[in-house]
């Protein structure tokens, strides 16, 4: 007879979908966390707990969010999470990063489309626009990156461009003016003529280039080496407006160089038979061809280190270059291509600048902010050097100076906004030095007291300030803090009164730093100096500067914060650009890093590891993928990626971390369904239960332990990937699939209160430990079991682990157990495939085990259960031959057999004695259970 024991049967209950519609369930969790305000109330949770500080590196307000920063963001909210579950204060304010030249750009570039012209504009309108631009933008970043579900004070963030943060930016500034760090120079910066300013190393991209290349002869006046009187030095050069500069020739002083004279030429070419000329011995043949020298002897072999001393002419002396030309030694030179020998022109190059100051040589200003010579410049005053280069090998030609002429495709410097190729020019710049306060030292002493995650960051830091020149901090624009100096019209020197700086700060404090443009200069002055004797400087501060101060004006100034940062956290590319101007800002302000630690992550790459362009079409937007899959989908891809490296993203691996949250989902579904069941009163001590919920329990403690070092780290992919393996492997395929049994079937035992007792630890920990990857799953699951207006998984801490958890010695004899199942499982997967029998519960196998320790260990426990077999038989006898084995478990044989007796029509297990109880086709445990 059969009867339909169902109804009696505790299959998990619970309302949790299987389908997350997370797009639409998620703007709802949002708006439940915006009423419960969880970031004030994380701030009274932590009001007695140490603070974790990640100061935020500040985005650039010009536009929709990209997937680098949700990547970034993403990676600082699971940090600021964990560390507050971790029992800390972790107080996140965003920020934005607001002057500059893309937003100055964008500016522009509307004026242009409505012809209008910029420099006609007036400077405190011009700079209003591009603060409404800023405030606009940020706007829709912080809608953008609400929707991830960080948790920050989006209310009060910092922005770069807020009166206090000017106010402070010039204070920081003034600091630099008073110590004599700051300085004004001469020097070649890298230009761009197209945006008329000086460019940051960071705003630089290299790209190829095609330039005109010439070698020119450099005829010798005045030597102390033999034989060389009337000879011709021979540079080769791929930048020829840089003639007009040239002051000087660089050689190596250990440089085999030759003496030698020219026999016979080719048709065309511009060599001619019986001159004398000198050049590195390793280049003589690719001058030759470059030359058209058909024949040529070697006059004489030496070495550079007899050129001390030589005198050359300019090769233009004769149309008004009337100045010697000397010879200096230069560690840079290289006889890889060229002649061995490099034209020198101090305002033109960074090498160039430095050899010239070490030997007195003067810096020449020959090129305007537009690219174009100036008047007093010979022959070419008003061509623009991108122009020029037709006009000076023609005069060149003429003089006789011009050797041979080609085009390189090379890699050269262009602005990362306009693309346009940049050249160096001498300018009069405010520099930080590097050297005059021992700025250097400090900055790469602070980097050996700082953390960096992954360690290789450290050196890539250190070697950039080791190696880096002083530091240009003025800019030639309108959108920024203002280089707050006034300088002597007659000694040049810039004023340095704290007095003036302090009315100049008050001011902006109080106006924005337009005040600056908008004030008589005698307002900051006071009545101590004639504001007839002094320049008001009106170049704008590096945004370097600004962004290098956040920690200034945010972290030491907001009392709910603390200086240093715990941590600063960015891209890679940052070594050059935050991590680098704040370690400088600091160091020179306060004589240490403001921070602690300094993680950094890669790039996002499309699927095939390509750089993402919209020309590619290969573009992933943040804001596809959360209409798509919803936030915690673009989540759990943070996490389950190595962000230490590129990562990459697209339409398959999407599908993967989709499908990976499924399995999450149906696990934490599954423990939902089953606890509706446990009440407090079912609470099992740990001593009171089975061995395999004690392994679970055990599980944990490992876990947990795991768990706090991963978030600790910021290794968010070990976290993820332990507590997954764990769910999916150890929970749903092994500890869940054995006590189902017990969960459904048994009454009120011992045995289901305890696996109960179990399911609700695991509830605790899975729920919480995935709470700050997955933020809005693990809200919806929790509030699955713990409803309420206040209520939410983000108030809680990662649970402790209590001492009796952890026992070494039954995880010990565990692992043995699971190897034996691992080989009854196999076995049995065969007889399934080849369709003996359905299910594992129609098998009783005999199991032969050769290790007396591992046979007793099985004895001790319900082995039958764990293998989910109706009957198993243990045994110490030799396997016979026909027994099933499975190499990676040795010394264990299985035999199959088929259980004995009837299926229960409750349990389905089957059983001898089923059929022989008061209630019909039923086992004994199932009659028991119906009471
Ligand atoms: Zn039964």
């Amino acid at each position: 007879m059969s009867v339909n024991y169902k109804a009696t049967i505790s299959l998990p209950k619970t309302d949790f979908p299987m389908k997350a519609g997370l797009p639409k369930k998620e703007p709802e969790i949002l708006e439940r966390w915006e009423k419960l305000d969880i970031y004030r109330r994380h701030r009274e949770q932590g009001k007695t707990r140490e603070k974790f500080i990640l100061h935020d590196g500040p985005p650039y307000a010009n536009g929709h969010l990209h997937m680098g920063h949700a990547l970034n963001k993403i990676l600082k909210d699971v940090i600021v999470r964990s560390q507050q579950m971790l029992g800390k204060d972790a107080n996140y304010v965003p920020g934005w990063d607001c002057h500059g030249l893309p937003i100055e750009w964008k500016i522009e570039e509307k004026y242009r489309a409505a012809g209008k012209d910029k420099d006609e504009v007036p400077v405190v309108q011009f700079r209003q626009e591009c603060r409404d631009f800023a405030a606009k933008w940020i706007d829709i970043q912080r809608e953008e990156f609400k929707r991830l579900g960080g948790v920050g004070d989006w209310d009060n963030p910092y922005t770069t461009m807020s009166y206090e943060a000017e106010a402070t930016i010039v204070s920081e500034f003034g600091k630099f003016l008073m110590d004599g760090t700051l300085y004004k120079g001469a020097k070649p910066v890298m230009w761009s003529v197209e945006e008329k300013t000086a460019l940051a190393e960071a705003e630089v991209e290299y790209h190829d280039h095609t330039s005109t290349t010439i070698y020119v002869r450099f005829p010798i006046v005045s030597t102390d080496a033999e034989g060389l009187d009337g000879a011709r030095i021979v540079i080769w050069t791929t930048t020829p407006w840089t003639i007009p500069g040239n002051r000087a020739v660089a050689f190596g002083e250990g440089v085999d160089y030759v003496l030698l004279e020219v026999k016979a030429v080719n048709d065309g070419s511009l060599a001619v038979a019986g001159e004398r000329m000198i050049l590195a011995e390793a280049l003589v043949s690719e001058v030759a061809m470059a030359a058209g020298i058909a024949e040529h002897e070697i006059v004489r072999r030496f070495k550079g280190e007899e050129l001390a001393g030589t005198i050359c002419h300019h090769p233009l002396r004769a149309k008004g270059y009337e100045f010697d030309v000397r010879a200096l030694p230069a560690d840079f030179v290289e006889i890889d291509t060229g002649t061995g020998f490099v034209h020198i022109a101090p305002g033109h190059g960074a090498e160039d600048w430095e050899l010239g100051m070490k030997h007195g040589v003067p810096v020449p200003d020959t090129v305007d902010g537009d690219g174009k010579f100036f008047a007093n410049v010979p022959l070419f005053a008003g061509q623009h050097v991108f122009d020029v280069n037709k006009t000076i090998l023609g005069v060149l030609e003429g003089e006789g100076a011009l050797l041979a002429s080609g085009t390189l495709v090379h890699s050269y410097p262009h602005s990362w906004r306009s693309k346009a190729p940049l050249i160096f020019r001498n300018t009069a710049q405010w520099f930080i030095s590097m050297e005059n306060t021992g700025l250097r030292d400090k900055a790469l002493k602070a980097i050996e007291q700082t953390d960096f995650f992954p360690a290789t960051g450290k050196q890539r830091l250190y070697g950039m300030i080791d190696s880096r020149p002083d530091w240009c901090v003025s800019r030639q624009r309108a959108w920024g803090v203002p280089l707050t100096v006034f300088v002597h019209r007659e000694t040049g020197e810039p004023l340095r009164d704290q007095k003036v700086l302090d009315r100049i700060i008050a001011a902006v404090e109080e106006e924005g730093a337009d005040a600056w443009f908008t004030s008589d200069p005698a307002r900051f002055l006071g009545s101590d100096y004639d504001p007839k004797d002094y320049e008001q400087v009106m170049d704008i501060l590096d945004v370097w500067f600004d962004s290098g101060s956040t920690h200034a004006f945010v972290l030491r100034e907001r009392n709910d914060l603390k200086w240093p940062a715990s941590l600063y956290l960015e891209g890679s590319d940052q070594h050059r650009g935050w991590f680098h101007s704040s370690l400088l800002q600091a160091c020179g302000t306060i004589g240490r890093a403001p921070y602690r630690n300094v993680v950094t992550h890669g790039f996002t790459l499309d699927e095939k590891g390509n750089k993402m362009s919209k020309s590619l079409g290969n573009t992933i937007v943040p804001e596809e993928v959360v209409k798509q899959y919803g936030a915690d989908i673009l989540r759990l891809w943070v996490a389950q990626t190595d962000y230490t490296a590129d990562q990459r993203i697209g339409p398959e691996i999407l599908k993967g971390v989709a499908d990976s949250y499924r399995r999450l989902r149906n696990t934490l579904r599954f423990m939902l369904g089953s606890l509706g069941d446990f009440s407090e009163a079912d609470r099992v001590q740990p001593a009171d239960m089975p061995e395999l919920e004690r392994w679970v329990l055990h599980r944990l403690a490992e876990l947990d332990a795991q768990v706090r070092a991963g978030y600790a780290g910021f290794d968010f992919q070990s976290v993820f990937q332990s507590v997954f393996t764990f769910a999916t492997v150890e929970l749903s395929a092994f500890y869940f699939d054995i006590r189902k049994d017990a969960l459904y079937c048994d009454g009120d035992t011992a045995r289901r209160r305890a696996a109960l007792t179990v399911l609700d630890a695991l509830f605790h920990r899975l729920t919480t430990w995935l709470a700050p990857i997955l933020v809005f799953t693990m809200e919806e699951v929790w509030l699955e079991r713990f409803p309420g207006e206040d209520s939410s998984v983000h108030l809680v801490d990662f649970p402790e682990t209590p001492a009796d958890w952890c026992d070494a010695a039954l995880a010990a004899k565990w692992a043995g157990i699971r190897q034996v199942r691992r080989a009854v499982t196999a076995a049995l997967e065969i007889q399934r495939r080849e369709k003996v029998i359905g299910a594992s519960l129609e098998a009783a196998p005999v199991v032969h085990v050769e290790d007396g320790t591992v046979l007793d260990a099985l004895r001790s426990v319900d082995f039958d259960d764990i293998c989910i077999t109706s009957d198993i038989v243990l045994t110490g006898d030799p396997s016979p031959n026909e027994a099933f084995r499975l190499p990676e478990v040795p010394g264990v044989g299985v035999v199959f057999e088929k259980a004995d007796g009837e299926k229960c029509q409750r349990c389905w297990k089957i059983l001898p004695d089923v059929g022989q109880h008061p209630h019909p086709g039923v086992c004994r445990r199932c009659n028991d259970a119906l009471g």
